[in-house]
C-alpha cells in the first residue's frame, strides 16, 4: 500500500506504507506518527540523510520532505541543501542546521516543538516561514538570508535570537506573534517591513546595520515592548503605530523602570531630531515632551544638579516644557489678576461698607497696576523699599510667565 501522506505531497519516490489508520489510509516511515513509525531515533534520522544524500548526489532540484513527522532530535548537514520542500512538518525534537546553504526553502505551517537553530547559514533563494510555529527557542545567530525571508503569521512562543543575521534583499514579518524575548543584535538589514506583528515582551533592535538608503517599516504595531536603544533611527519608518505612554506622555519601557536612563534621554533626543527632519511637528513636541521628563529624572538621581532640575521641573510646572499654551495662559491671567484679588480682599476686610465708593475702587485698581508691567499709572513715592522690590520682582514673574506663554503658543502653531 502507497503513504497517502506521500501521495497528497507530491513525492516523486512515493514510500510504502508501514502503517494504516483507522480510515483506512496508509502511512510511511516519513508520515507515520512518531508512536507507529517502529524505527530508532538514530535511524530515522538516518533514514532523512539518505533521502537528502539522494537528492544531493543525484542533483535534483527539489528534495521533498514536506508533510514528515521528525522524531527525536535531528541535525541537516553542513552542505548545499537543494530547494527544500519542509512545508507541513512537524518536528518533534531539537533541530539543528548548522552552516547549511539553503537553495530554496519552504517550511510553510511546519511546527518545531523543541529548540531549533540556523546557525551560521546561507538562504540562497527565498525563504518562507508563512504559519510556522516555534514552540521553544528559536535561532538564526550568523545567518545570511540572501534572496529575502518571508515570516506570515508565524508564531514564535519561546525566544527568537537574529543576532548577527543578515537580511540582505528583503524581509518580512507580517501578522506575527512573539510571545517570548526577541534579539536582533548587530543584524544588517536591507528594506522590510514589520507589518501587524504582536510583541508579548521585549523585542530588541540593538546596534543594527542598514544598508545604503535601504529603510525598514513598521505599520500597525503597538510598540510597548519595542526597544530601539542604540539603533540607526533615521532607516526606521514609523506609520499608525503606537508608541508606550504614561500619564499621557510617550514613555519606553525602560523609562519605566527608571533604567538605562541616559540611553533613554538619548533615545527621545534622536526621535525628536527624526520627526523634525521629517516636518512632522506634532511628534517632535511629544518627544520634547519625553526628553525634558527624562532630564528630570536624571538630574533627580545627580543630586548636585538641584538648581537645574528646579528650574526644568519649573518650567515644566509653569509651560509644560514650552509645549502647553493653555497652562501657561491660566497661569500667567491668576498671577496677573492675584494682586487685584488681594488688595481687593484687604481692603474689603479692612474698611467694609455697604456704601460703594469710587474713590476707593479707582485707589484699589491704581494699587493693582504697579504690579503689572509697563503701566505706569502710579508712581512709587508712597511705597516702602521692601514693597517696591516685591512689586518689581511679581513685574518680572508676569513678565516672564507671558514670554513662556508666547513661546508655547508660538511652538502650537508651528504645527
Ligand atoms: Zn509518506
Amino acid at each position: 500500500m502507497e503513504c497517502c501522506k506521500c501521495k497528497k505531497y507530491n513525492w516523486n519516490d512515493p514510500q510504502k506504507a508501514i502503517w494504516t489508520d483507522s480510515n483506512d489510509q496508509g502511512y510511511c516511515v516519513f508520515h507515520a506518527p512518531t508512536e507507529y513509525k517502529e524505527v530508532s531515533e538514530a535511524d530515522f534520522a538516518a533514514l532523512v540523510a539518505r533521502h537528502l544524500a539522494i537528492a544531493i548526489n543525484q542533483n535534483k532540484e527539489e528534495c521533498n520532505l514536506s508533510g514528515t513527522v521528525f522524531c527525536g532530535n535531528i541535525d541537516f548537514p553542513d552542505q548545499t541543501l537543494p530547494k527544500l520542500d519542509l512545508r507541513d512538518t512537524s518536528f518533534e525534537g531539537r533541530v539543528v542546521f548548522k552552516g547549511c546553504n539553503f537553495d530554496l526553502l519552504n517550511l510553510n505551517d511546519a511546527s518545531f516543538e523543541d529548540r531549533v537553530a540556523f546557525i551560521d547559514c546561507d538562504f540562497n533563494g527565498r525563504v518562507a516561514f508563512g504559519g510556522c510555529t516555534f514552540v521553544s527557542d528559536v535561532s538564526f545567530d550568523g545567518s545570511s538570508f540572501l534572496k529575502g525571508a518571508a515570516f506570515i503569521s508565524t508564531k514564535f512562543m519561546g525566544d527568537a535570537y537574529f543576532n548577527e543575521t543578515r537580511f540582505l534583499n528583503g524581509l518580512w514579518f507580517r501578522d506575527v506573534v512573539f510571545s517570548g524575548k526577541v534579539h536582533f543584535v548587530d543584524s544588517e538589514f536591507a528594506h522590510g517591513r514589520f507589518w501587524k506583528v504582536i510583541a508579548e515582551d521585549y523585542i530588541m533592535l540593538r546596534y543594527c546595520r542598514f544598508t545604503a538608503s535601504s529603510c525598514i517599516d513598521f505599520v500597525e504595531i503597538d510598540l510597548l515592548w519595542f526597544d530601539f536603544l542604540s539603533t540607526n533611527l533615521e532607516n526606521i519608518r514609523f506609520t499608525s503605530c503606537n508608541w508606550p505612554q504614561d500619564k499621557g506622555r510617550y514613555c519606553i519601557q525602560h523609562d519605566m523602570h527608571g533604567v538605562q536612563l541616559s540611553e533613554v534621554l538619548n533615545f527621545y533626543q534622536r526621535m525628536k531630531r527624526k520627526c523634525k527632519t521629517e516636518n512632522n511637528e506634532y511628534e517632535a513636541s511629544k518627544w520634547h515632551i519625553a526628553e525634558k521628563e527624562a532630564q528630570l529624572k536624571i538630574l533627580k538621581r545627580e543630586k548636585k544638579s538641584n538648581f537645574i532640575w528646579a528650574l526644568l521641573w519649573l518650567y515644566k510646572i509653569f509651560s509644560g516644557f514650552g509645549e502647553n499654551p493653555l497652562r501657561a495662559c491660566v497661569i500667567f491671567l491668576v498671577i496677573l489678576f492675584l494682586p487685584l484679588a488681594t488688595i481687593s480682599g484687604v481692603e474689603v476686610y479692612n474698611c467694609f461698607s455697604w456704601h460703594f465708593d469710587f474713590d476707593k475702587v479707582d485707589m484699589v485698581l491704581k494699587d493693582w497696576l504697579m504690579f503689572v508691567p509697563f503701566a505706569r499709572s502710579n508712581d512709587f513715592r508712597d511705597v516702602s523699599g521692601g514693597m517696591h522690590l516685591v512689586i518689581i520682582g511679581w513685574q518680572l514673574f508676569i513678565t516672564t510667565q507671558f514670554a513662556l506663554f508666547a513661546f508655547a503658543l508660538r511652538n502650537r502653531f508651528r504645527r
